[in-house]
């Protein structure tokens, strides 16, 4: 006879799903899936043609403007004098202006000067001269009205540009080397698979619809961050098979940082495009859509490990084994690419560096007819906010760069300058907490004068990123300096603008997170007294060739 207990029984515990469409959870679990559900974001371009963009911003609906706009490249800009401490309790219509921020996809970074004309003139005509270069290789407007952007759709699209897909829960612009194909030292050319996922699966309805926003990067180099991404394609020489490419995956930064992991996997240049959709199938399909939060493929690599993530692209979606692959040289820093140096084919690429991706309509014309003056009609943006001008003779470099400094932007860049970046921050975006594009000038300008004397010697340069809320668009967590924008007290018990900061972060050789110096918040006013202590004291102590993130 079993003896009575008073034990309770033990609960089994059901693990609850996460909405994978793969295990059957299709119905929506959350508003952003029913938006998603009720009608796919690639078919607002037509509401916003025929109806939006005749009819006025009042004649938008909600769920467009605040949903499905984000597949064609469009945010509701941040109403302006909204301080950063009413940003997380307003609601959305509070904070949303008429006026829109409009991103322009840049895949792998290349323009010719006849599209980077275009862009600017764009910008002069419709956007107030705003342009922006993000980290991520796109150009961002501000100020544009509903109105216009048939008409700027049309133009972009006249010379092979879009914004299709540029935000959303899509796959986002494909990162890629800003010297590909003339690099002296890369191991192959990623831009024939770059200009095929592209020309494929961009504006596809079978991936217009993924948990969340999924970012790509390709290289024959490691100069894109490839570390966090969510899937990443990384230049490396198979001992048998020659160049191709390292498959990195799981990727990101925001909240619940994570590095990528190798699948160990080498894949050739013609089937990077396959490999790619196999891989963003899975996510589609078996991505988490209960949370927004959990909805990046981070956490799904995460939860299965990449052995199990390799076998199911290889049984479910590719039908075939991939080849085991050796991993990649780690470079001490990834190469940002400034400076003037020498192709393979004996002419020069000039990179030069704006302030934190700060640029205008104007200057991008400006370049633009500058290029072509001295017989180039190449220009590349890196992911560091930087913009590359390709295929000059030598006899050309100083005039070029001489007339590209009277425009701001300086191939020989102080460090401060160099290495600096920042996200859109309180100026546009609705999220930010902080200020940053205009903080990251004056931080600048404050450095190359303070640290004149030690400027020389940081060399690679100590990186400083500024973000203006916790979703790390300026990569917080992976810089050398890397500060969060958030409300902190001052001395006098005020609450003011000011940073969490992270200190150590890097990729390449120091690829890894900056430590969170809990208790040290930095008010806006003294981050320059602050970045100057912390790097004249890594200035005074540091060992020969010692990195800050080592
Ligand atoms: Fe906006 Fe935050 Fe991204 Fe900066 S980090 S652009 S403030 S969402």
């Amino acid at each position: 006879m079993v003896p009575p207990t008073t034990a309770a029984p033990a609960r089994v515990r059901r693990r609850r799903g996460e909405g994978q469409w793969a295990l059957g959870y299709r119905e929506p679990l959350n508003p952003n899936e029913r938006t998603k559900k009720d009608d796919d974001g690639l078919n607002v371009r037509a509401r916003i043609e025929t109806i939006y963009a005749q009819q006025g911003f009042d004649s938008i609906d909600p769920a467009d403007l605040r949903g499905r706009f984000r597949w064609w490249g469009l945010y509701t800009q941040r109403r302006p004098g909204i301080d950063g401490g009413r940003t997380a309790v307003l609601a959305p219509e509070e904070l949303d202006d008429r006026y829109f921020m409009l991103r322009v996809r840049v895949d792998g970074g290349q323009l010719t000067t006849e599209q980077l004309r275009v862009v600017g003139e764009l910008s002069q005509t419709y956007a107030r001269d705003t342009a922006d270069i993000t980290d991520r290789q796109n150009i961002q407007y501000h100020w544009i009205r509903i109105e216009d952007v048939p008409a700027i759709w049309e133009r972009l699209e006249a010379v092979g540009l879009s914004t299709t897909e540029a935000c959303g829960d899509t796959p986002r612009v494909v990162l890629g080397s800003p010297v590909a194909g003339i690099a002296e030292d890369e191991v192959l050319d990623g831009t024939p698979a770059i200009r095929e996922i592209t020309r494929r699966y961009i504006g596809d309805p079978a991936f217009s619809n993924l948990p969340r926003k999924f970012k790509t990067a390709i290289s024959g180099l490691q100069d894109v961050a490839h570390e966090v991404n969510d899937v990443s394609f990384v230049g490396v020489r198979h001992p048998e098979h020659g160049p191709g490419f390292d498959v990195w995956v799981g990727g990101g930064l925001s909240t619940n940082p994570m590095i990528a992991q190798r699948l160990g996997a080498w894949v050739p240049l013609a089937e990077v495009p396959e490999v790619w959709a196999g891989i963003i199938g899975i996510f589609r399909d078996y991505g988490y859509r209960r949370l927004r939060h959990r909805a990046r493929i981070k956490f799904l690599v995460g939860d299965w490990g990449v052995a199990r993530f390799r076998e199911v692209l290889e049984t479910e979606y590719l039908g075939r084994p991939l080849l085991d692959g050796p991993a990649p040289e780690v470079p001490a820093s990834p190469p940002d690419h400034v400076g003037v140096h020498r192709q393979k084919d004996g002419r020069y690429f000039v990179g030069v560096a704006p302030v934190a991706g700060r640029v205008s309509g104007s200057t991008l014309v400006a370049v633009a007819k500058a290029v072509e003056r001295v017989g180039s009609r190449r220009v590349r943006f890196t992911a560091q906010q930087k913009l590359v001008v390709l295929d000059v003779n030598k006899s050309d470099v100083d005039g070029l760069t001489e007339e590209l400094a009277t425009l701001g932007l300086v191939a020989e860049p102080s460090p401060w300058r160099r290495a600096t970046m920042a996200c859109t921050g309180i100026e546009f975006c609705k999220l930010a907490i902080v200020e940053t594009k205009a903080r990251a000038a004056t931080l600048v300008e404050e450095l190359e004068r303070r640290l004149a004397d030690v400027n020389a010697t940081l060399d690679p340069p100590v990186s400083v990123h500024l973000n203006g809320c916790p979703n790390s668009c300026a990569r917080v967590q992976v810089a050398d300096i890397g500060l969060k924008g958030q409300i902190v007290t001052d001395a006098g018990g005020d609450q003011v603008e000011g940073f969490q900061v992270h200190l150590g972060g890097g990729l390449g050789l120091d690829a890894g997170f900056g430590r969170k110096l809990r208790g040290l918040k930095v008010t806006a006013d003294e981050l320059p007294d602050y970045v100057e202590r912390v790097v004249r004291r890594f200035a005074a102590q540091r060992a020969e060739d010692e990195r800050f993130a080592q």
